[in-house]
């Protein structure tokens, strides 16, 4: 008979593959979710079950004695115990897994099975059980009531595990994790025909570890340390990604403090009568200077857009106007090429947009200031159509050149930062951004743009975006219709002016612009020199207050002034602080305008107009 050979290794068998897996459970982490913790008690109760069994085959079937009949009785019992224990676990297992969408049940179904089991594990303990001993197989087998109970309680749990299958056999996820189930059911079956032919023949406890093997495979368990290890990756790389756009903002600003001083005293330098020679090199100063601007402000972009801190900031705003100024800079632009300019407006365009017009401009001054680098004889033509419906306005714009032209392969490649093909002529300047920068921008705006060129002929990019048309707009539309404010200075004697600046350098420059207008300037270098100021007494038409300075920021000095009784001069930020955005921040901490470093001409005028004139 089977019996007499394996009444040791089958269930040494199982209780080794138990401790197996137990082992294997512990020793990894695992995630914290309701599969692993229901697959966690059953892997106990596997252990505690084969443990039992190995413990009544060495007491009972090796070891056996009359007297200790009890004892027998005792471990048969609890060893029928965990059985019905682990079907119950088995039951909620799969009622969990299935049970997404009655998720509040879950707790009623726990709470019922708690009671059922109990009443299940009451009974077993009552009630008699028989222990059958084979002194010549050293074998021992038990029956009786609370075996019959026992059985009932599996085909109970059994039942409702087939009906759960049943409900849910037409989701393909759960597929695989039913897989357990059904070798359970095979198993069982098949142990329980070998036990019909042979009543001292027991491997129940295999299947259950031999189904535990099985599961272990299917249950939703990532490597934990794996995950961790991304985390940590991921969270360092976000902190690189940080500290890389903090020190670009700083360095722009830090860049941008003296660009400020030579901007401004090359300007300065350039009204003055010098020498013609001396002209011409200063003019060479101020394009470079510009130039260098123009590259922390690319920089200053892409590392905005790639650190996801790029707002797109809507207003209205007259297109028309946008396209006179872009005529206008271009023209500059071209200086003593002599290109033929084309330029095609639609007049059907509606006067005002509801939109963002300083990031509509600099894209299209990029393909602009593109098609002149590019081109060396023949034309641009900058063209503007538009299709209305409702409110909204499609805006074709397109920009095209007879220039150098771009190799197709290289087309695709037009929109990564930092690529430029120029081979035939290294000599252009550009850092290989503003292409970039513009397709970011471009469907940060909901829009689209496309590039047609054939290499030595021309190339050709257009640009389509909505923009929502506003019929009766708040703003005066005349105010928005005019083109910028001449640099032309004009007399404002008599009137005072306070500057803050903790660099003596950029004191000096502001005076020197601020000097052309015969204003009365103060000078002091610090937003506690500027309180002291003010407190005691003195009255000023205007303040200009820088806000990165140490100790007392503007903003905070800000705070201060405000907090002084009487105290109702403008105070305009004037900040290195250039990100875009930051305008409309200063304006909501309190500030009556904005002026940024190096300070524009024609906007310093903008300013002395509105709150001097
Ligand atoms: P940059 O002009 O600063 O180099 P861009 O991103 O604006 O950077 O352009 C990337 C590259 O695409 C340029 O270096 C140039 O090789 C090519 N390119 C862009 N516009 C044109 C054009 N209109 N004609 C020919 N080549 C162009």
């Amino acid at each position: 008979m089977l019996s007499t050979y394996t009444n040791t290794f089958f269930p040494i068998c199982s209780f080794v593959i138990s401790l197996f897996l137990f082992c294997m459970f512990y020793l990894k982490k695992n995630t914290e979710n309701m599969e692993t913790k229901v697959y966690q008690r059953l892997i106990n109760g596997g252990l505690i079950e084969s443990s039992l069994y190995v413990g009544i085959i060495i007491t009972a079937d090796l070891f056996y004695h009359p007297n200790l009949l009890t004892l027998y009785e005792i471990l048969n019992k609890l060893l029928s115990c965990t059985y019905v224990i682990w079907m119950a676990l088995m039951f909620y297992y799969i009622f969990s897994i299935s049970s997404d969408s009655f998720e509040k049940l879950k707790s009623k179904v726990l709470n019922i099975l708690k009671i059922v089991n109990a009443i299940f594990i009451l009974l077993i303990l009552i009630v008699p059980i028989d222990i059958y001993f084979d002194p010549i197989k050293y074998n021992s087998n038990s029956s009786g009531m609370a075996i019959n109970i026992l059985s009932f309680a599996c085909c109970f749990y059994l039942g409702a595990m087939i009906v759960l299958i049943f409900i849910h056999r037409k989701n393909p996820g759960l597929n695989s994790k039913f897989v357990p189930c059904y070798i359970l059911f095979i198993l069982l079956t098949v142990s329980l025909i070998i036990r019909y032919f042979d009543p001292f023949f027991n491997v129940t406890s295999n299947v259950l570890s031999f189904v535990l093997l099985i599961m272990y495979s299917t249950i939703e368990n990532p490597d934990v340390r794996m995950i961790e290890q991304l985390n940590i990756a991921r969270e360092q790389a976000d902190k690189a990604n940080a500290a890389k756009t903090d020190f670009l903002s700083s360095m722009s600003h830090e860049i941008r403090t003296p660009l400020n001083a030579i901007v401004g005293f090359s300007q300065n330098l350039y009204e003055d009568n010098i020498p013609d020679s001396a002209k011409e090199q200063v003019e060479d100063i101020i394009s470079a200077s510009n130039s260098l601007l123009e590259i922390v402000n690319g920089i200053l972009d892409i590392s905005k857009i790639e650190a996801n801190k790029l707002e797109i900031i809507n207003d209205e705003y007259s297109f028309k106007k946008v396209f006179d100024e872009l005529v206008i800079l271009t023209r500059a632009r071209m200086g003593e090429k002599t290109l033929d300019f084309r330029v095609v407006y639609d007049e059907s365009i509606p006067p005002v947009f509801f939109g963002d017009k300083t990031r509509i401009k600099q894209v299209i001054l990029n393909l602009l200031t593109n098609s002149v680098k590019y081109t060396k004889t023949g034309f641009i033509e900058f063209k503007v159509s538009s299709v209305i419906k409702d409110d909204v306005c499609r805006l074709i714009i397109s920009v095209e050149d007879s220039g150098v032209g771009i190799k197709q392969e290289n087309i695709d490649k037009l929109f990564t930062k930092f690529q430029r093909f120029e081979e035939r002529n290294t000599t252009i300047e550009g850092t290989g951004l503003g292409l970039a920068i513009t397709k970011k921008l471009v469907e940060l705006m909901g829009g689209q743009i496309i590039v047609h060129s054939v290499y030595g002929e021309g190339s050709k990019f257009t640009i389509v975006i909505n923009q929502r048309i506003v019929k009766n707009p708040v703003k005066n539309i005349e105010e928005m219709h005019s083109l910028a404010v001449n640099s032309e200075v004009f007399d404002l004697s008599g009137k005072k002016v306070l500057v803050v600046d903790d660099n003596k350098l950029n004191l000096k420059v502001a005076s020197k612009l601020l000097e052309k207008y015969s204003l009365d300037i103060e000078t002091v270098v610090s937003g506690f020199e500027c309180l002291d100021k003010i407190k005691a007494g003195n009255k000023y038409d205007l303040v200009l207050l820088d806000d990165m300075m140490p100790k007392m920021s503007g903003v905070e000095t800000l705070k201060e002034l405000k907090k002084i009784e009487g105290f109702t001069t403008p105070v305009v930020i004037l900040t290195a602080n250039a990100i875009s955005g930051m305008k409309e921040k200063y304006l909501n901490d309190g500030f009556n305008d904005y002026l940024a470093k190096p300070i524009d001409k024609a906007e310093l005028n903008r300013v002395l107009k509105a709150f001097l004139k």
